[in-house]
């Protein structure tokens, strides 16, 4: 079984109502199992919502509002997903979020600059001995 960003396979869970569709991640999994996860909605945040980003050890949004507990519950939400399905061949989370991210996030300025560092979501699971690839890492591997 993989576990799969949803906004990467069309889904609109994107924080502007919108997905991050990749087809070549779509044509990857057309023969396998997977499920699509949010943990943003997962956590209990609404689409559309503002975006957050990571600010020290806080999740905020641009005008100072917090959302940590709902974006660590998306983690843990998503972490419960994983934990019970058989098998995992794979996870496969979208690169830059503060949620799914797996090598870059937002710097916290909310200025478009991306910095090294990883969302909670693929920090818990990468915690708790799952291997997580970023959508970028996963196309590099395979085309
Ligand atoms: Fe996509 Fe993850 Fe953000 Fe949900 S939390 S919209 S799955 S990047």
């Amino acid at each position: 079984m993989y576990i799969v960003s949803a906004c990467l396979v069309g889904v609109n869970c994107k924080y502007n109502g919108d997905n991050n569709k990749e087809s070549r991640i779509l044509d990857y999994l057309k023969d396998k199992s997977y499920v699509p996860i949010c943990p943003e909605q997962l956590g209990g945040l609404t689409t559309p919502r503002n975006p957050v980003e990571i600010v020290g050890d806080k999740f905020l949004d641009a005008k100072g509002t917090e959302f940590t507990k709902q974006f660590k519950k998306g983690a843990e939400e998503s972490l419960k997903i994983v934990k019970l399905m058989d098998t995992i061949d794979g996870i496969i989370l979208k690169e830059g979020s503060p949620s799914c991210g797996v090598n870059k996030i937002y710097d916290g300025t909310f200025t478009n600059q991306k910095i090294n560092g990883m969302g909670c979501t693929a920090k818990l699971l990468t915690d708790n001995n799952y291997q997580v690839f970023s959508e970028k890492e996963l196309l590099e591997k395979i085309e």
